[in-house]
């Protein structure tokens, strides 16, 4: 059997969880949109059954898995419904949604509803994606308070660069958020990981942490953020070929690595097609029977080289951590120019395998 595979820690995501909501002070979507940043959304949902307050999901799609597995804890569609006939299954299935376009408070005032609807109403702070603007937002938020079809209302924003810890546009767009929410006593939300870890002073009733409950770090590696976070995702692989290398000979597509030295090489069942970055220059760090070394040469669909030179005892069949506590997927993502949420989404063919938590806590 192919020996890539993704060893999930379930319960370091229900620390990282336990962390998010203690630090937002009050409750927290734990958002697992795109099959849990690739973690898989029904494991994951299960295993924070227990203490989710709430499930974020991208779509109806996403929400309706989680529902055939059983999960019933409520789930907040975070971009609402995408075609107004998504609404009876809303109702059906007790789902919560947000309302971020003109067209959407449309649909839902024209729509009656079984049940009464909770509605999370976006306010487009200054990220300008979705969102209703300031002077739509207030209007819109009166109403909907009002409506006997609403059972109830959150205000809501969204962060488009609390990943910078140096710039002043979280401040400003959690004062746009102040502003239109002034006069509203229902409940807000406001934090994503970047916010939660990052700026403790921005306080919102409901957080919605995503990519740090898989224990991943949304800032740049020098941030000065205490390393508090499990990871949960360690992704490994092993040896299938082993090969000395003489001086001046290349290894791989396009001869990108040519040994300086005589080297030994070991070759590891991982490619672009796992969603190992196939842009990983010479030098990206893994680790090899626990030792660590670097990658050498192109990473092709399904191998990846790295240098054994110095690892005396690794041959056939050594185990090679490609990210997981040491080296983070953080620091892969950065040293792969791309970020730790995109490494982790584009997982694939790797198959994940659960360890159980200990106690449910
Ligand atoms: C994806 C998403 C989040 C989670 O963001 P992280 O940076 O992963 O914590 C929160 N809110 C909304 C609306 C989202 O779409």
């Amino acid at each position: 059997m192919r020996p890539a595979r993704a060893l999930i820690d379930l319960g370091a995501l229900q620390r990282n969880y336990l962390l998010a909501r203690q630090l937002g002070g009050g409750k927290a979507v734990a958002v697992v949109k795109a099959d849990a940043y690739g973690h898989g959304a029904v494991r994951c949902a299960q295993a924070l059954a227990p203490m989710a307050d709430a499930f974020g999901v991208a779509c109806i799609e996403e929400a309706l898995e989680l529902r055939e597995a059983g999960i019933d804890n409520p789930i907040l569609l975070l971009e609402g419904f995408l075609e107004a006939d998504e609404l009876p299954l809303i109702d059906a299935h007790g789902l919560w949604t947000v309302v971020a376009s003109p067209w959407q408070l449309t649909a839902l005032t024209d729509y009656t509803p079984r049940t009464p609807l909770t509605v999370w109403l976006k306010l487009d702070s200054g990220m300008h994606r979705l969102g209703l603007s300031p002077a739509q937002f207030g209007e819109a938020l009166q109403a909907l308070s009002r409506d006997p079809k609403i059972a109830s209302v959150t205000a809501m924003s969204h962060l488009a660069r609390a990943d910078e810890l140096d710039s002043d546009f979280s401040a400003t767009q959690h004062a746009v958020f102040e502003a239109a929410t002034r006069d509203f006593d229902g409940p807000t939300s406001f934090n994503n990981s970047p916010a939660l870890l990052g700026w403790p002073g921005i306080r919102s009733d409901w957080v919605r942490p995503g990519l740090m409950l898989y224990g991943a770090s949304p800032f740049p590696l020098d941030a000065p953020i205490p390393h508090v976070l499990s990871p949960v995702m360690q992704l490994e692989s092993r040896l299938i070929a082993v090969r000395d290398l003489p001086a001046g000979e290349a290894v791989g597509y396009g001869a990108r690595f040519t040994a300086p030295a005589p080297m030994r090489i070991g070759v590891v069942a991982m490619g672009y097609a796992d969603g190992y970055p196939q842009l990983a220059p010479n030098g990206t760090p893994v680790l090899v029977d626990g030792q660590p070394t670097r990658t050498v040469g192109r990473v092709s669909m399904d191998m990846l080289t790295v240098d054994i030179t110095a690892l005396a005892k690794a041959d056939v069949g050594s185990r090679v951590v490609l990210w997981g506590s040491r080296p983070s997927a953080t620091e892969v993502a950065h040293i792969c120019q791309t970020s730790p949420y995109a490494l982790l989404c584009g997982l694939k063919r790797v198959a994940c395998l659960y360890r159980d938590p200990e106690s449910v806590g």
